[in-house]
């Protein structure tokens, strides 16, 4: 149980977030602004999200039937630029989680340093069971309801879990068609033909796998000695699985919603990723042992990554994990009540969320400047500018957790609360 010295002054302000991960996010907050004493007044402010909008709408399904979904977007703050965030189609999606990933974004891109508050949205959909045109037409619609809330100056939007390339340049041309030219700065992760970035769509993934690269240095463990099990094969793990395994690491364990596989002597991730490719997922590829997700997750190896849902590692399993660095490469997959029996264990090495996964904003954010300039950048140079903004954000995570002495997590929190704070305090009540 975690308790806090700092409860909400206004605790009716969480009812409409109000779930379990929602809860975790805020727990996080209060620990973090506990650390650097966030004035009283500050607070709230900034823990809350500043405004949500949900929607309703019709999609038309291929056998003729009209079904209705539900649609979110949070806005988390609005004090350091536009808000930015991805767009989550998966069945567990709550208003709830929503709110909680758009906190996170906050913290991350402030500690990243990049201009802007976070957001997230998503519909309450399993995407593997749309059709191409199904999935088109819930695209085009969940943008559409979103006109008045987004724009490139106001809310950009990316790909999150079940959303794609294909998704953003569909709802990139639902937006260009309302205001008559081509907006490319309203969505970022959009193919290159439409204004994506060079280095995009593997920069998530590459990202975890360079902060790995750098925690292996830091322990002295050589890559032809690593191991690495990754839980949910998508965008971000099936390219830190690529990156990683081009390091030189042995990939032991890949899983997605339907199940892993397991081989002690590595996988086959091209024979993987081709499956994926004509399956959608991982099931029926037998390229090792099968395993469940809870299993993977208790493998023994050097690095464990979670790449897929939030709060997959709980103080049970906490206890019972065997890697040496968990870099949690998904978004929350630790709980509260976790975080402390990892800390209690003192062994496991954790690259928190926030900065884990922020290769994907960071490269998020090259795409919106390229697009506002029309002016576009080369592979290596989104890269090179990547692993710099990575190398600052991490020794400046280093220094923070010596400087409090507080672990990893707190120390990311932290900084990117903190900067965030100061934004508010130096801008005044209104925004
Ligand atoms: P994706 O849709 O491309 O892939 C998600 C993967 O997780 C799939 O393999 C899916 O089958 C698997 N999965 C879904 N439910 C699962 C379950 N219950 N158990 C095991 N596996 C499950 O999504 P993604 O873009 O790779 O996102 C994965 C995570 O990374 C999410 O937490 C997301 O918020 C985070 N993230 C993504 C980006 C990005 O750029 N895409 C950036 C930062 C963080």
């Amino acid at each position: 149980m975690i308790t806090t010295n700092t409860p909400a002054m206004t605790p009716h302000l969480t009812t409409l977030y109000d779930s379990e991960v929602f809860r975790m996010a805020c727990r996080q907050y209060d620990l973090a602004a506990n650390v650097i004493h966030v004035p009283i007044e500050l607070h709230d402010r900034t823990k809350f999200p500043k405004r949500c909008l949900t929607v309703t709408f019709p999609v038309k399904f291929d056998s003729g039937e009209v079904i209705m979904f539900e649609g979110y977007r949070v806005q988390h703050h609005l004090s350091m630029g536009p808000t930015k965030g991805g767009v989550r189609f998966h069945p567990g999606v709550t208003i709830g989680e929503v709110a909680a990933l758009a906190m996170w974004m906050s913290w991350k891109c402030a500690l990243v340093g990049l201009p802007y508050g976070g957001a997230k949205g998503g519909v309450a959909v399993d995407p593997a069971k749309l059709s191409a045109a199904e999935m088109e037409n819930l695209s085009r619609r969940y943008m559409q309801e979103m006109i008045p809330f987004v724009g490139p100056n106001i809310d950009v939007m990316a790909p999150d879990m079940g959303t794609n390339e294909q998704v953003m340049a569909w709802m990139m041309d639902t937006y260009s068609i309302q205001v008559g030219n081509s907006v490319p700065a309203i969505v970022t992760g959009k193919p290159l033909a439409v204004g994506g970035s060079e280095g995009r769509r593997e920069a998530t993934g590459r990202g975890v796998a360079y902060l790995v690269c750098r925690q292996l240095e830091d322990l002295g463990i050589s890559f032809s000695d690593t191991t690495v099990a990754i839980q949910g094969f998508g965008n971000v793990g099936s390219e830190a699985a690529l990156a990683l395994a081009g390091y030189g690491a042995r990939i032991i364990a890949i899983s997605d919603i339907t199940g892993g596989w397991h081989n002690p002597r590595g996988l086959d991730l091209d024979s993987a990723l081709a499956h994926v490719r004509v399956h959608r997922t991982l099931a029926g590829w037998a390229g090792g042992d099968p395993i469940t997700n809870e299993a993977l997750l208790e493998l023994a190896c050097t690095v464990l990554v979670p790449a897929a849902l939030e709060r997959v590692i709980t103080p049970a399993n906490a206890a019972r994990l065997r890697c040496r660095i968990l870099a949690e490469a998904a978004n929350g997959p630790t709980t509260n009540e976790a975080d402390l029996v990892l800390a209690g264990r003192g062994d496991i090495e954790v690259i928190p969320d926030i900065l884990c996964n922020s290769g994907g904003v960071i490269v998020s954010y090259f795409e919106w400047v390229q697009d506002l300039q029309s002016l576009f950048w080369t592979r290596d140079e989104v890269l090179a500018k990547l692993y710099a903004i990575l190398d600052r954000a991490r020794l400046a995570v280093e220094s923070q957790r010596r400087k409090f002495g507080v672990s990893r997590r707190l120390a990311a929190l932290t900084l990117g609360i903190g900067r965030v704070v100061e934004a508010k305090q130096s801008r005044g009540l209104f925004p």
